[in-house]
């Protein structure tokens, strides 16, 4: 019998052969895309539907999308930027598989937990889920692989998909049954280098929303069901973002609305007697507000001043995510029942109905708990009580800031913040609040998941002994596919123009340019190739849009519908010597010279570039090191933050930002051997939100200048200025 043989590919012949690249343009009318993309972009209801309309995306069912060839483009540049700043921080792409045993989510704790858990059982019995996140199945992995007996520490990252068995999808990409994430796991020993580790990812994560080009803040966040205590959210602002973030205008306070610190509390039971002492009344009148716990055993009434709001303004400002964290201990509040209905379920339960595990059988104790604001003394409260016995028979708690001296802790502040209001950090500073769109999160886990996996390396014991020691895990996530549809604008349509546009950042725009063209003549094509291929030399991603049954002014409109930023086209009646370049987004539009094309369109660019990040060139010289300088100023930088983007409604809310300047010159011949890395860093006060600044002074800066020295400088600049 005869053998099969490989066939290996015949090389072409000649001396060249080897060198032979095919020629392979990106043409418009290769891109496949379900419809005309121009029909039905005139009123999208969100960004996705725009994307849906453009033909990025492909949605079958609710809360379901398929990339097309446009929107995998912005999700592979995406992936690309997310691993190379990965790489930066030494993690190591693995990829698992979706498909998770239920038995390891039972021994983490976190199966019951789940009702958005999509489960599945195989035909032999076996209990899946498609996994939401991969906390257990990494454990798992690395505890069965043993790699980590060797070295102390371990980073591990994915980018795949996720399921959510989400009851009402909304939101486009921003909240579906399938989504994107890019997720890292960190194991380290000592709990210093855990610790470590997490403020390495947390620049990580600032270098990549930094070169992602848009405006964003990273904020304290509630750690939620990943369990830890310390964890930050990186937010998108967004007016249809379902976050709010507080910032304040002068320091680095900045968490999300969420996020409640840890509270400084009294926890007083009151007797008969202290009730019955009423004398006075109340020196200003608060307004309450029912919660009910979840047991229906406890009913908590919030008392906050009105601040001369109306009652109903003043119940609605009440900040239910303090509620919670102040009951927290005594009784778990339901946030979800209305008002009335609170106070009638208390009522209508009746005693001994819903008894407590902790008693056993035995008739529950009902209660009533007075939650105070910080700003309701409670010496007056005790005052102006009078026993209700309409209740029946009630313990009467009150929870309340403890006064006189340090706390240890946040004061109970009840009332949700608002724009205006004065930081509680600085005491300084102004808050804002914005709606945002959460892309990012990083968490510090400690022992939580490695001890229940018995993921643990052996210590030295003080008796000479060794003893086991689980790893503290970290475990930080990059939402891809709402970063998508978060990162590309929405414009709406102005002046001559009929549709909405998308403004992507240039990072991950599926196309820097588009070369329009003309397919009346072999010569007319020939220039537009070579256009095309001298700007793809350049390094732009570049589309060669040679569809034949749509005008110029049809093939215009869909780079604003697309967002590619730069569209290049033959001048009318000029041969192919000269072409219009136009940048809607700059509102440039430009007759020019063949040979003259690259030069404007990079510039077009750089102008492109600095307008979203808010910094002067030459940035592609100095590169990565630019974040590092950023990273070390922006904190607590004599008050300036550096940063924000240029818009007057986001650099109002800052006093001052930092601008890189020109590269500094060598000094003289004899340092020609060493290169001079100094640059300016221009100091500008924001001008009463207008876009333009006043410069105030320049600080020379090098990449490799310490966060204090960088201080240092920024003070005695001031200083001298006498700014401070
Ligand atoms: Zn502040």
């Amino acid at each position: 019998m005869m053998g099969t043989r490989l066939r290996w590919p015949r090389l072409p012949s000649g001396s060249h052969a080897l060198h032979t690249a095919v020629k392979a343009r990106q043409r418009c009318s290769d891109i496949w895309v379900p419809q005309s993309i121009s029909k039905n972009a005139a009123k999208p209801d969100n960004t996705t539907a725009h994307l849906i309309n453009a033909g990025f995306l492909y949605q079958p069912n609710a809360g379901i999308f398929h990339f097309l060839p446009l929107g995998l483009r912005v999700l592979e540049k995406v992936e690309r930027l997310v691993d190379r700043h990965m790489r930066s921080v030494g993690a190591s792409k693995v990829a698992l598989s979706s498909l998770s045993r239920q038995s390891l989510w039972q021994k983490s704790g976190r199966l019951s937990a789940g009702g958005e858990l999509f489960k599945l059982r195989d035909r032999s019995g076996v209990d899946w889920l498609l996994a939401p996140t991969h906390e257990e199945e990494f454990t798992e992995m690395v505890r069965l692989s043993g790699t980590l007996r060797k070295s102390s520490s371990l980073r591990l990252y994915q980018i795949g998909r996720k399921y959510r068995d989400e009851l009402r999808p909304r939101g486009g990409l921003l909240r579906g049954k399938e989504f994107i994430m890019k997720d890292l796991y960190t194991f380290d020993r000592e709990f210093d280098a855990a610790l470590k580790t997490y403020d390495e990812i947390r620049a990580a994560y600032r270098n990549f929303f930094d070169e992602l080009g848009l405006p964003y803040s990273e904020a304290r966040a509630d750690s939620g069901s990943m369990g830890g205590n310390l964890s930050h959210e990186y937010h998108l602002t967004a007016d249809e973002g379902e976050d709010t973030v507080i910032t304040c205008s002068s320091c680095d306070h900045a968490r999300n609305i969420e996020f409640v610190p840890r509270l400084a509390k009294n926890f007083h039971r009151l007797t008969n007697d202290a009730l019955a002492q009423s004398k006075s009344v109340w020196p200003t009148s608060p307004v309450s507000r029912d919660f009910i716990s979840e047991d229906k055993n406890t009913l908590v009434r919030v008392l906050v001043n009105s601040h001369g709001r109306s009652d109903s303004e003043t119940k609605s400002s009440i900040n239910t995510h303090v509620v919670k964290a102040a009951l927290s201990g005594h009784a778990e509040v339901d946030t979800g029942i209305q008002e009335e209905a609170a106070l009638d379920a208390f009522l209508a339960a009746k005693p001994g109905a819903n008894p407590g595990p902790e008693n056993g059988n035995t008739t529950p104790q009902r209660r009533i708990i007075y939650l105070l604001d910080k700003d309701i003394d409670l010496e007056h409260f005790l005052l102006g009580r009078k026993r209700d016995d309409s209740l029946g028979e009630l313990e009467v708690c009150v929870i309340s800031t403890p006064t006189g001296g340090d706390l240890d802790g946040s004061p109970i502040d009840l009332l949700l913040p608002s724009k205006g209001d004065t930081c509680p950090s600085c005491k300084t500073g102004v808050l804002d609040v914005q709606k945002t769109i959460e892309l990012g999160h990083t968490f510090f886990l400690g022992a939580r998941y490695s001890s229940k996996f018995n993921l643990v390396w052996l210590a030295k014991s003080s008796e000479g002994g060794s003893v086991p020691k689980p790893y503290e895990m970290g475990c930080h996530g990059i939402g891809v596919s709402r970063l998508v549809a978060a990162a590309a604008r929405l414009r709406a349509p102005t002046g001559k123009e009929k549709s909405w546009s998308l403004q992507w950042p240039k990072a991950i725009a599926p196309y820097h340019i588009s070369v329009i063209c003309s397919t009346e003549s072999a010569a007319q094509i020939e220039a537009s190739h070579e256009i095309y291929d001298g700007l793809e030399r350049e390094g732009f991603d570049v589309l060669l849009d040679d569809r034949t049954d749509c005008s110029f002014g049809w093939k215009l409109a869909d780079i604003r519908i697309l967002g590619i930023p730069i569209a290049v086209l033959p001048a009318r009646k000029s041969g192919e010597k000269r072409w219009v370049v136009i940048c809607p987004a700059l509102e440039f539009e430009e007759d020019v010279q063949a040979t003259e094309v690259l030069e404007t369109v990079q510039s077009l660019m750089n102008r492109l570039i600095s307008r979203s990040c808010g910094m002067s060139l030459p940035k592609n010289e100095i590169g990565d090191k630019w974040g590092s300088i950023r990273n070390k100023l922006s904190k607590d930088g004599a008050g300036f933050r550096l940063y924000p983007s240029r818009t007057p409604k986001n650099d109002a809310a800052f006093k001052g930002r930092l601008d890189q300047g020109e590269k500094l010159p060598k000094k003289d011949k004899s340092d020609q051997d060493e290169p001079n890395d100094s640059y300016n860093v221009n100091v500008q006060a924001n001008n009463q939100g207008s876009a333009r600044h006043n410069k105030l002074f320049t600080i020379q800066v090098k990449p490799s200048n310490t966060k204090e020295e960088l201080k240092a400088k920024l003070k005695s600049a001031a200083e001298a200025k006498g700014l401070i």
